[in-house]
């Protein structure tokens, strides 16, 4: 039963557990994708904002991280159960400033409460080792500790689960947190500091700054304090932090872009295929980093493929997220519009076929027809970068070599998935992609007990299950020696 969530304005930001507004004034609006009305306006912080939410976060870690797992434990799961409680209200405010469909919200909001549920159980499992020693009179341990404040930095595509993942996996460690949400999505980020807040998580544990990207990350990057940063977005935004992250030496986690390849093999399931090819693509209308960007089918079921994939995709309504009915909703904003029309554009200049869709939506302004393209070439850009939007792309390959070959041939790595009933050439594939997450005969791999992330310029570091909550510790050697002398 949804217990009502009133998100009244002003809203402010948290900061030591209080609610705060910028040192200035500042504010700045939250804007809805589908209809370009303001949500709501938020406190535009900088530098001294979050330099004050990086003490409040320092000055909170001793007592947080001294408290048993299973104590820090009860907090997360109190969290997680007040998502449960405020569903509907959350899904509808995700609706609202991110455009996904209400279906999709709701599953986002359950996705969200999986990681602090998973992790509240997790930071009770931090074994640590005692290591046969190398000589009689020393003993070996091994201890795994809390880094320290952590600066978590999220995107707009999952505002809640992008958060939730770090934090809970953080908190669950003993670490304190200053979380940066997207621009694009304050709210959301807001209203989990609302039920951070009535979790009863201890004031300066975990503070949500919103506001200037570029001040908020450089005070960040450049706070000796801050000690780890996990960040999701783009690949640019990553290189950057990379470099800024130098001058502290911090642990960083990174999740960027991907350019997930989608393969259908000769003796795959065509009928799971498809339904496959419509979750993995047209999920969030195409702004996953996980998306399938490019779609590589064997010759021999490329038309057959391609006439099934079109019907499917006919079968999905655009419209706005609030609507019964909708399948996609909005993009972003309207550069992600044009990047998707320059992709099309692209590769029909290049000789492609549009085969569904290929124009703006009459939706609106932001709304972009889902979209398939068949005789797609290597030389287009949509099989270069991702588009992070509804295009489907399709290719025709005529071995696995080949199409092993051209879905490596990206310098990022983050998902690939393919079609095969052939349990030789599943592991095959699977020992030949070059990818972070392999995923065999389905189109949705992300769940909070199995590691997410990349490998080459799609970043590293894990997130979910028991590896995401080692990004958050240190391995502290301890030898005991003198022993029976
Ligand atoms: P996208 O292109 O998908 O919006 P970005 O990488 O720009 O992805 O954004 C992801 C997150 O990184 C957002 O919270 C954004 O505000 C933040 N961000 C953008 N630029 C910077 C920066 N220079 N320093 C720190 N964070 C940044």
């Amino acid at each position: 039963m949804d217990k009502s969530l009133e998100f009244t304005p002003p809203h402010r930001c948290y900061i030591d557990g209080a609610w705060v507004e910028s040192d200035k004034g500042l504010r700045f609006s939250s804007i809805d994708p589908a209809t370009g009305d303001i949500l709501a306006e938020v406190p535009d912080l900088g530098a001294l904002e979050t330099q004050s939410a990086i003490s409040a976060a320092a000055r909170a870690l001793s007592d947080w991280r001294s408290r048993t797992a299973s104590e820090r434990g009860l907090f997360l799961r109190r969290f997680g159960e007040l998502l449960g409680d405020h569903k509907e209200s959350l899904a509808q405010l995700l609706t609202r400033e991110q455009g996904k469909p209400l279906l999709e919200s709701r599953g986002e909001v359950s996705y969200a409460q999986s990681f602090l549920f998973w992790f509240a159980e997790e930071g009770a499992r931090l074994y640590g080792d005692i290591i046969p020693s190398h000589t009689i009179d020393a003993r070996l341990l091994v201890m795994k500790q809390a880094v320290g404040v952590c600066a978590l930095i999220t995107p707009w595509n999952f505002p809640y689960a992008m958060i939730t993942r770090k934090l809970g996996a953080a908190l669950a460690a003993g670490c304190t947190a200053v979380v940066k949400p997207a621009e694009q999505t304050p709210l959301c980020a807001l209203a989990l500091a609302r039920l951070g807040e009535e979790a009863g998580i201890p004031r300066g544990v975990f503070n949500v700054v919103t506001g200037d990207a570029q001040a908020i990350g450089k005070t960040l990057m450049s706070s000796d304090i801050v000690r780890k940063v996990s960040f999701t977005g783009s690949t640019d935004v990553g290189k950057l932090l990379i470099s800024q992250s130098a001058a502290t030496v911090k642990k960083l986690s990174l999740e960027l872009g991907g350019h997930a390849p989608f393969i259908v093999c000769e003796d795959a399931d065509l009928d799971e295929a498809v339904s496959g090819a419509i979750l993995s693509k047209f999920r969030n209308s195409g702004q996953t980093c996980v998306c399938a960007n490019r779609f590589y089918i064997h010759e021999s079921l490329y038309d057959s493929f391609a006439e099934r994939f079109a019907e499917k995709i006919s079968e999905l309504n655009v419209g706005n997220g609030l609507l019964p009915n909708t399948h996609l909703g909005p993009l972003i904003d309207l550069a992600a519009v044009e990047k998707s029309e320059r992709h099309v554009c692209d590769a029909r200049d290049k000789g492609a076929k549009v085969l569904f869709g290929g124009s703006r939506d009459k939706a609106g302004g932001n709304f972009f027809q889902p979209t398939l393209l068949g005789e797609v070439e290597d030389s287009m850009q949509i099989l270069q970068e991702e588009t992070f939007g509804p295009i489907a792309p399709l290719v025709r390959f005529s071995s696995d070599e080949e199409v092993l070959r051209r879905a490596n041939s990206t310098p990022y790595g983050l998902a690939a998935y393919f079609y095969s009933r052939d349990v030789g050439r599943v592991f095959q594939f699977a020992d030949d992609l070059d990818y972070g997450m392999v995923i065999a005969n389905s189109g949705v791999s992300s769940n909070a007990c199995a590691p997410f992330g990349g490998v080459k310029h799609s970043g590293y570091g894990r997130e979910g299950s028991k590896y995401g909550i080692l990004e958050y510790v240190d391995i502290k050697y301890l030898l005991v020696g003198g022993i029976g002398s």
